[in-house]
């Protein structure tokens, strides 16, 4: 009897190492590999490793992954589309752009997620927007599978003939691989109502078709309420829902926004509502901070600043008397001046956040973090807000509501009916209070409850997974 039962340990003993060596190699194979293969593309680098390493505890419980290679599979997206954009401006001088869409998964639903017209933007920033997006559009619980595009274009200093000459002509390439059954792009960066709409035109003309290809449209011509708000709402939705497993909210707490685009406007609008204080905004050329709080009528400045006049965010300080900081990112006007805030919501772009200046922010404390923007924080500065054991909400949760409301103006467009404003929010702050339940509970049952990276990547993940197994080697 003894016996046996030495005997079984043993066997247990083995299989569990053998389990560990198989989780070790599965997920150590396929980062190598990408880094290897892809070792030119940093930010796609970055964001199949900061997935990948959370993505552990399921090689355990999901044999039938790693069978049918799933892990191997989700990091090749199922075709990447590079092309040419020739356009004429205003001088009459043919201008040449690259233009990508990157349709990455397409398990659960047409593949979805935005357009970027920025110059930094290259194949390894689509690759990693469209590689985040699969996990984003499956933890939305809505049938979207994930993809990006984009194009090195800057739609800034353009007049509004040339962006609609560049529209249209990136359109004429990329109205072969989309339809509303198959890849339904939407904006991002650069590509904001005005860029949609060139664009919805030029498809609309080729395709001789209304049909809802686009999401991000105007209300006129197919948009949903709330498309606009959804993201920068949907941040702070989330941010609600974290603090209140604190017993908190965001009333009276001082807030940093960063950017001034789309994300960061509604982000500012829906912390204020609640009772918050934005203190802080930037853009490319720098960053405010106005102590007195970016109240509603400062804020309808702001909007009106970028998105009809275009200008920049210098324009405020001097209009309301507050500190301007030339050519500065807002983390390092923070750091260097040991400015205080509550809560943070970077809603710029990428890799924002540095491991200096998470490690100020706590310091200077600040304890909620949703971030508006995609992967604004580095893996060093993440590794800062985990070991503190603030709150933090990673992008492809707390920034999912833009995404989930473009799928709600899909269901619109197929139901030929539009929804009301307190309709659609309702539905979008559902979504987000279940994708904060999501993350929380992948993150019990897979690895440590509370951590909201690794619940947001297992819940997103296993749904595709499951789904790739379903439809078999494809
Ligand atoms: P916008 O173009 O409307 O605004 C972007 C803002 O960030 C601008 O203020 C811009 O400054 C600033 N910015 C952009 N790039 C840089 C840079 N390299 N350095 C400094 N500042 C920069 O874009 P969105 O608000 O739509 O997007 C912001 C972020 O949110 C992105 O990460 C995007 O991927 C993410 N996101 C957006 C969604 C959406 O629905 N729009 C959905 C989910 C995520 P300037 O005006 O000077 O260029």
């Amino acid at each position: 009897m003894s016996n046996t039962t030495t005997l079984d340990t043993s066997k247990t003993k083995d299989s569990d190492t053998n389990q560990k060596e198989l989780v070790n190699m599965t997920i150590k194979q396929v980062i190598s590999k990408i880094e290897q293969q892809y070792s030119h593309q940093p930010e796609f680098i970055q964001a199949v490793k900061e997935v990948m390493e959370t993505l552990e505890p399921t090689v355990e419980k999901h044999p039938e992954f790693v069978k049918a290679k799933i892990y191997e599979r989700i990091v090749e997206p199922d075709r990447a589309v590079s092309f040419r954009v020739p356009w004429v401006d205003d001088k009459g001088e043919v201008q040449v752009n690259r233009g990508w869409r990157i349709e990455f998964n397409s398990a659960i639903g047409p593949y979805k997620g935005g357009l970027r017209f920025h110059p930094s933007v290259n194949e390894s920033i689509i690759k990693f927007l469209g590689f985040e997006q699969i996990f984003k559009n499956s933890l939305t619980t809505l049938p979207m599978g994930g993809g990006k595009g984009g194009s090195d274009f800057d739609p800034k200093g353009k007049s509004d003939n040339e962006v609609m000459r560049f529209a249209q002509a990136f359109m004429r390439e990329l109205y072969r691989h989309i339809g509303p059954d198959t890849d339904v792009p939407a904006g991002d960066i650069g590509v904001g109502g005005r860029e949609i709409g060139y664009m919805f035109g030029y498809y609309k003309k080729l395709r001789n078709e209304h049909t809802g290809v686009l999401t991000g449209k105007g209300i006129n011509w197919g948009g949903s309420l709330i498309r606009p708000e959804a993201t920068g709402y949907g941040s702070v939705y989330f941010a609600q829902e974290m603090l209140a497993t604190r017993n908190d909210s965001l009333k009276d707490k001082v807030a940093i926004v960063s950017g001034s685009g789309n994300v960061a406007q509604f982000t500012a609008e829906k912390v204020t509502q609640l009772g918050g204080k934005v203190i802080g905004l930037s853009d490319s050329s720098g960053t405010i901070i106005d102590e007195d709080g970016i109240n509603p009528e400062k804020l309808e400045y702001v909007m009106n600043l970028k998105n009809v006049k275009r200008g920049r965010i210098n324009e405020y300080a001097a209009k309301y008397g507050c500190k301007f900081f030339p050519g500065k990112g807002i983390w390092d006007v923070l750091r260097e001046n040991n400015i205080k805030c509550d809560a943070a919501f970077p809603s710029a772009t990428q890799n924002e956040i540095s491991k200096e200046n998470a490690e100020s922010l706590i310091k200077n404390g600040c304890f909620c973090i949703s971030e508006g923007a995609n992967m604004p924080s580095t893996p060093e500065a993440i590794e800062v807000y985990q070991k503190a054991k603030i709150l933090y909400g990673p992008g492809k949760a707390a920034n999912a509501g833009g995404v989930a409301v473009s799928g709600l103006e899909m269901s619109q467009n197929s139901l030929r009916l539009s929804w009301t404003r307190e309709e659609v929010d309702q539905k979008l702050q559902k979504i987000m209070k279940d994708i904060h339940s999501a993350c929380l509970d992948a993150s019990k049952n897979y690895a440590t409850e509370g951590d909201y990276v690794s619940g947001a990547n297992i819940a997103g993940f296993l749904k595709v997974a499951k789904s790739m197994v379903d439809l078999g080697v494809v």
